[in-house]
């Protein structure tokens, strides 16, 4: 069911502590981390806690946390002193997504071309 934990998740697994992660953030609704394999000076990912598939997914079923999650991005790219920056939300394999609970890539640090191919 949609918000419960998969224990086949490997970022419901960073949700709950189970897969170790740099947590710079953390709310009731959402953690935000770093990505392990960064494309630019600030790369944190910031997920919903409950497992939803992708942001599609996340806004419909949740739409207060989907704002949570672009609230908390806002905030670690202040954190991190980005004035420009990208929030992503790949969705579906085709747009580059690989792992299927919900994530903003925030990304930020660096110049970044339009559009980003
Ligand atoms: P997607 O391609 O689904 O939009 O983004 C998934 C992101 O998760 C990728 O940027 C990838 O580097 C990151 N990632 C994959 N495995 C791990 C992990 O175990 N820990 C962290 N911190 N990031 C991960
Ligand atoms: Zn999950």
């Amino acid at each position: 069911m949609a918000g419960e934990a998969r224990s086949d998740c490997l970022f419901c697994k960073i949700a709950v502590g189970e897969v170790p992660a740099t947590v710079v953030r953390e709310t009731e609704t959402t953690i935000a981390f770093r990505d392990i394999n960064p494309q630019a000076p600030t790369h944190v990912l910031v997920i919903p806690k409950a497992h939803h598939p992708d942001a599609a997914a996340l806004a419909a079923a949740e739409p207060q946390i989907a704002a949570d999650v672009l609230r908390e991005a806002q905030a670690v790219a202040a954190e991190e002193g980005a004035e420009s920056y990208r929030i992503v939300f790949n969705t579906g394999a085709g747009a580059g997504q690989t792992v299927f609970h919900a994530h903003a890539h925030v990304l930020g640090g660096r110049g970044l071309q339009w559009p980003p191919g």
